[in-house]
């Protein structure tokens, strides 16, 4: 058995002169003395102090950035500045050597686009350390929220039959040869052979399973990877994602909204008050970095400003028309400003009219609801006027879009005509319509892409930088 103590608990451990033992990586050796240690455990290093003089030569050479070493020793109380502790060793070990010349990971700044190459080294430095220790809160702080207020965990199929919902954007699921697919007499690919004996797909998410769920059990959630074959090369689209879906049943798209307004401020507030080193350590980063920028661009807030902002404020509500209106009347649309004007009711928003709204017009994240029902899914209830469904987009600053959701149509005639006339076959979702057929109810849910909290939370501006290895067109690698 390996017995080591993290560095997280030594450095604020007062019990001077008791023997410590420390595992970890280098990440820098100075005057062939002070060896800067990391485990992992946290955003700091523990300092090593050597006996240089009574070390062989041959193992100091070995001591070098990114080598992993064992280190037992004496925990004291540092008279350099910048820490508390430091450990004089006594005994180390080299555990793994690194290859100075070739280690991609000097002790310098690296690109974001460079460590991107190294997605499988990048786990070592301080940015991702602090990233995917964000990650791992929220991931935690999801379950968390829905625990205490009784909200199921539901596991969704990944590989489905039913592709009503993400029409040409599937990954397609196979075990056919494809030198040598077995066709029917029309000369179609013959799926009865193939392993499910009918065509599967990667599931582009898990809401009508959940709404199943949530007619029995009541409050459900499911969270858990989705998958995109959309061509959209954006620093905001992944084609595999990790998204969190609840579904409420006797619920409206009201109680939809507060939900999903209370979980994003419980889990933002879970993140400030779990990964204080870490989101201030992001924060400096980001303020480095708008160093370089013109004054005019520089943001207002800095991270965690941006973030106790959002958690101080109420969402801005309000609904498609209404957003149109301020679109149609803003500066960008008028001087032309805008890459896609807005100039009447029912246009789709792009990302530029979203940020528009949040970051130029309220200043503050937004709920937009009641949508063109042309432009939402067949599933999202029908308003009285005819026109619009009871759709609603959750707007984040820098993001756009973080949540999609709307309160689902119950009645059954209703969802079967607009079926009808969006082309989707009834025999495929007879198990969805089923629903509306044996006790249908009110309900309501919505999607929280949760990279996209990632993004938020940490201020980075990539989508790719916050998911440990990311899938986008042409790239599968690691
Ligand atoms: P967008 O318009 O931004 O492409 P969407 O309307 O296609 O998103 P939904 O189908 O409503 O997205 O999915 C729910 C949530 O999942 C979105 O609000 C977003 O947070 C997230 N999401 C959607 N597509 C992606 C993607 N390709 N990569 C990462 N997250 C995504
Ligand atoms: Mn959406």
């Amino acid at each position: 058995m390996i017995k080591r103590n993290k560095i997280k608990n030594l450095l604020v451990d007062s019990e001077y002169g008791k023997k410590v033992t420390v595992m970890g990586w280098v990440k820098t050796f100075r005057n062939n003395r002070f060896v800067a240690l990391s485990d992992g455990s946290c955003m700091q290093n523990i300092q090593i102090v050597l006996d240089y003089e009574n070390l062989p030569d041959a193992l100091l050479k070995r001591i070098t950035t990114g080598c992993s070493i064992s280190v037992t020793g004496l925990l004291v109380q540092s008279i350099g500045k910048g820490q508390n502790v430091e450990i004089n060793a006594e005994n180390i070990e080299i555990l793994g050597d690194c290859d100075a010349e070739k280690f991609p990971l000097q002790p310098k700044k690296h690109s974001l686009e460079f460590l991107r190459e190294n997605a499988h080294l990048r786990f070592r430095t301080n940015t991702f350390n602090a990233v995917f220790k964000i990650r791992h809160v929220l991931g935690f702080a999801v379950h968390d929220f829905f625990n205490k207020r009784g909200f199921v965990y539901m596991h969704t199929p990944i590989v489905t039959a039913s592709d009503a919902e993400g029409a040409g954007e599937m990954f397609k699921v196979t075990t056919l040869d494809f030198d040598n697919t077995p066709r029917t007499d029309t000369g179609e690919v013959n799926f009865k052979e193939d392993f499910f004996g009918r065509a599967a797909n990667l599931t582009v998410s898990g809401q009508l399973e959940a709404e199943l769920g949530a007619m029995a059990l009541g409050e459900v959630y499911t969270f858990g990877p989705t998958f995109r074959a959309e061509n959209s090369n954006t620093t905001r689209h992944l084609a595999e994602f990790w998204m969190i879906e609840p579904e409420v049943a006797f619920a409206d798209l009201e109680d939809n909204m507060n939900l999903a307004e209370d979980l994003l401020k419980y889990v933002i507030q879970y993140a400030i008050t779990q990964c204080g080193d870490e989101i201030d350590f992001l924060k400096n980063r980001l303020l480095e970095e708008e160093k370089n920028k013109p004054q005019a661009e520089r943001s207002e807030l800095d991270l965690l400003q941006k973030l106790q902002f959002c958690l101080d404020n109420n969402f801005e509500r309000l609904t498609y028309t209404e957003a149109i209106d301020i679109l149609k009347a803003s500066k960008p649309n008028q001087k032309k400003q805008f890459k896609y004007i807005i100039d009447g009711w029912g246009a789709d928003l792009q990302s530029e009219h979203e940020r528009f709204l949040v970051e130029k017009h309220f200043k503050k994240p937004v709920i937009l609801t009641d949508y063109p029902k042309e432009i939402k899914s067949f599933y999202m209830r029908q308003n009285e006027d005819g026109k619009t469904v009871r759709a609603m987009d959750i707007l984040f600053p820098g993001i756009g879009e973080i949540i999609g959701g709307s309160q689902r149509e119950e009645r059954l005639d209703i969802l079967i005509n607009r079926m009808n006339e969006m082309n989707i076959p009834q025999d495929e979702l007879y198990w969805y319509l089923d629903l509306r057929k044996f006790g249908t109810a009110p309900h309501a849910g919505f999607g929280l892409g949760f990279e996209r909290l990632v993004l938020f939370v940490t201020g980075m501006t990539n989508i790719r930088d916050v998911i440990p290895f990311p899938r986008f067109p042409k790239n599968a690698e690691f």
